[in-house]
């Protein structure tokens, strides 16, 4: 059986993203790389979307960006303008198109639908399949948009909203999110934050039907793409070895506060791809510390006392946009964090250190 000097498992985000990075810094010359993916074809089955706090490489994979975005509860609206961190969605169609198209090309790299068709021993392996031990305790953010056509022009494509919690709330965490991308097409999203032991929150068809159809009055449209997906709020399980890093999802990448994962997965493939030489000795790449804890005490408050999430999502808003999106997009200095923390019900806070 054919040997690799590396070997990606799960060529999806994370683990394009990083043969991506390597192959443009040339690190496949003299070395080989075997990626493992089972899928047979790839085609857009995600929309990527974050601020842009950092550079990275697929800016032209950019389906379409935003300075103004706006986020409301029943009866208040917050418009919110960042000129300097764009808010970015990326097509996954073109993200994978552009990517396999600049693998295909060296001779060094290898595709693989089974990890058993090769040998793996002697291989420094990337992987990225997470982990993830069923506990009904466990939170996640769980969601179905829709990618909608209109005949007329409805929406103002300069501003997207991030969150609209003016819906049924089922005692759990539940919010639109709409992306327009013009004034006559735009995604739709329902997403909840949540345990998935709760099936009765998977009626997703019929809440964007309604959303559409009875909250913004849209009568006639057509629905021209669909995704659906559930983004774990809990690190999945990592055994430390020797020969492997986790990347992605199962490497951690995710912000738990707010489900964004893309930029992070782009900035741990960078730290690789400079310590590629030497990577079985470099320290491993992770979320600070300073986010995890700050992370852990929301959600425990998100546990506990869901019916209070709405408005301390729209208070965090309150502070200045370049302080929210720093916040979120884990680039804030001590300041800006003091900022967010002084905008949260503290007692409720202060106890849930305790829970
Ligand atoms: C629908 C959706 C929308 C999202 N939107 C956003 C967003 O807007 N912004 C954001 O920051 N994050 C978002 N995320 C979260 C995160 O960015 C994505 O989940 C991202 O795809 C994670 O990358 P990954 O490589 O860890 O996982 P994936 O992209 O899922 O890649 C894992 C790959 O492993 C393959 N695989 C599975 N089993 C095996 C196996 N046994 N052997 C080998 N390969 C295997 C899979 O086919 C897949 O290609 C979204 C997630 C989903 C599901």
């Amino acid at each position: 059986m054919k040997e690799f000097d590396y070997i990606i498992i799960g060529g999806g985000c994370a683990g394009l993203s990083l043969a991506y990075e390597l192959e443009i810094h040339e690190k496949f010359k003299d070395k080989t790389l075997a990626i493992i993916e089972p899928r047979s074809e790839y085609k857009k089955d995600k929309t990527w979307s974050f601020w842009k706090v950092t550079s990275h490489n697929f800016d032209d994979c950019v389906k379409k960006s935003w300075e103004n975005f706006s986020i409301n509860v029943p009866g208040k609206t917050n418009y919110l303008e960042y000129k300097d961190y764009p808010y970015q969605s990326i097509d996954s169609g073109l993200f994978y198109e552009k990517i396999n198209n600049k693998l295909k090309q060296n001779k060094n790299i290898f595709f693989f639908k089974d990890i058993k068709e090769i040998n793996t021993k002697n291989s420094f392996i990337f992987n990225s399949v997470p982990n993830i031990k069923r506990n009904h305790l466990n939170l996640w953010q769980h969601f179905c948009g829709v990618e909608i056509e209109i005949k007329n022009d409805f929406f103002d494509e300069e501003i997207f909203n991030l969150m609209d919690f003016d819906c049924e709330q089922r005692e759990s965490v539940h919010f639109f999110y709409t992306l327009p991308y013009s004034k006559n097409k735009a995604l739709i999203e329902t997403t909840w934050l949540s345990k998935m032991n709760d099936n009765s929150q998977k009626d997703y068809d019929n809440q964007i039907k309604e959303y559409i159809e009875k909250h913004l009055k849209i009568k006639n449209y057509e629905i021209t793409y669909k995704e659906e997906g559930a983004i774990p709020l809990f690190y999945p399980s990592y055994e430390k070895e020797k020969n492997k890093i986790n990347i992605g999802t199962a490497g951690g990448m995710t912000r738990l506060s707010t489900g964004y994962t893309f930029l992070n997965i782009q900035e741990h493939s960078k730290y690789i791809r400079k310590n590629i030489e030497n990577i079985s000795n470099s320290k491993r790449f992770e979320i600070s510390k300073k986010y995890q804890f700050l992370d852990d005490i929301f959600l425990r408050v998100l546990n506990k006392h869901p019916e209070k999430m709405s408005d301390i999502f729209f208070n965090m808003f309150k502070t200045s946009p370049k302080t929210v999106i720093k916040f979120l997009s884990n680039k804030s200095n001590f300041f800006e964090d003091l900022s967010i923390i002084l905008r949260m019900p503290k007692l409720t806070f202060i106890k849930a250190l305790f829970y």
